[in-house]
């Protein structure tokens, strides 16, 4: 039970079908979940950190199990826009958004929202399990245009879900780059992604990082290749070393995905 207005989501009411969870809710709004990539599986409980600070609930502990099996997404509502999707651990030793996303698939779950919003918590379980930062040797935030790689896989999954809005959600180190809370963007081809920003920026106190021109630093990087796609995109910044999770940057990166959610009216 998740406070008022949650459900219950025992083994009663929700079903297994191959990868796909299911569950209807009392209002009529529908949370699901199923695995978008295989072959990224992992137990991310194996990492002592994540498993430390998992936000405890019978819904992420049905997404943790899942991520047994390849990368879950977990859904909030039928489909209809507007329609949000939110991707942490592209970098699975960037461990404050990946607990983040898991407090806000609690925040979510039975509350009434307007549109969807899609949960991508553990891009790579396997990583995240062994607190590291690649998959297979390979930045995935540098392979997103790359077919086949986890990272274009969800680049096609937001074209076909018509996504309106990716926010892609990382750590950084003290002394790193960018090394501050903040927001990437780019003006051009999508000005959107500016605006998505912009609104971030202000409502957390997160740095405005706006280049002119998506894909001129980063071609791989998600939300370039989203920019580059037509589909607005920002990547949001706390500061974290990596393989840890400093003081206040779960929070940090919760509110940044709110502040997201916000921006569409989702919440
Ligand atoms: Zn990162």
């Amino acid at each position: 039970m998740i406070g008022a207005g949650g459900i219950n989501l025992s083994s009663a009411n929700s079903k297994l079908a191959g990868d796909n969870y299911q569950t209807v809710q009392a209002a009529g709004s529908t949370v699901t979940m199923k695995v978008i990539v295989t072959g990224t599986g992992g137990d991310v409980t194996k990492n002592s950190h994540i498993k430390k600070n998992i936000p405890r609930s019978s819904l992420n502990s049905q997404v943790i199990a899942l991520a047994k099996k390849g990368t879950p997404m977990v859904t909030f509502g039928n489909g209809s826009g507007p329609r949000v999707m939110i991707v942490a651990g592209v970098h699975g030793n960037e461990l404050p958004a990946q607990i983040a996303a898991l407090r806000l698939i609690n925040y979510l779950n039975g509350k009434s929202i307007r549109g969807t919003v899609y949960v991508v918590p553990f891009v790579v379980p396997s990583s995240t399990a062994r607190n590291t930062r690649f998959w297979n040797g390979k930045n995935l935030n540098r392979v997103s245009n790359v077919a086949g790689t986890p990272t274009n896989k969800i680049l096609n999954l937001e074209k076909q879900l018509k996504v309106n809005v990716l926010g892609d959600f990382h750590s950084t180190r003290p002394g790193g780059v960018p090394g501050k809370k903040s927001v990437f963007c780019s003006k051009a081809p999508t000005y959107e992604s500016y605006n998505t920003a912009s609104y971030i920026s202000k409502k957390t106190g997160s740095a405005l990082i706006a280049y002119k021109k998506a894909g001129t630093d980063y071609p791989g990087a998600l939300e370039d290749a989203t920019n580059l796609a037509k589909i607005p995109a920002v990547t949001c910044e706390v500061v974290s070393s990596h393989g840890i999770i400093a003081s206040g940057s779960v929070t940090n990166s919760y509110n940044q995905m709110l502040a997201l959610l916000k921006y569409k009216g989702v919440i």
